[in-house]
């Protein structure tokens, strides 16, 4: 079995969180309509966005760690992570597994690990 590149488990992570199709933010101010245009006719477009940041392998390629979001929410949210972000996490694992994401994040595997799980998961 060859093992993907990062760049390429990130493409396909991505791709895979992005198949939802609209941004995930409720009531999201950039791209639910806003004045009547949707999203395809505004400047923003559908990114992945991970809560906790890339650099750790052990949530890299977690789902629950990532949502499909506008660009525009994309980058407000990144410096909402003590903040709104936070709060949409909780709403949306709940709390338990809130924690658990957290702890994950502070263990330690290797990217050919972290690798290997999403593929399992994907296949
Ligand atoms: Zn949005």
């Amino acid at each position: 079995m060859k093992i993907w590149s990062s760049k390429s488990a990130d493409k396909k992570f991505s791709e895979k969180v992005r198949s939802v199709g609209v941004c995930q933010r409720p009531d999201c101010p950039y791209c639910h309509n806003v004045k009547g245009k949707k999203l395809e006719e505004s400047r923003f477009v559908l990114q992945c966005s991970h809560f906790w940041g890339r650099n750790c392998s052990a949530t890299r390629y977690e789902f629950d760690n990532a949502d499909c979001f506008c660009s525009g929410t994309h980058f407000k949210w990144e410096g909402e992570k003590a903040g709104a972000y936070r709060n949409y996490m909780i709403k949306k694992l709940g709390k338990k597994r809130y924690d658990e994401l957290e702890r994950l994040h502070n263990t330690t595997i290797s990217r050919r690990d972290s690798i290997i799980k999403l593929m399992k998961e994907l296949e």
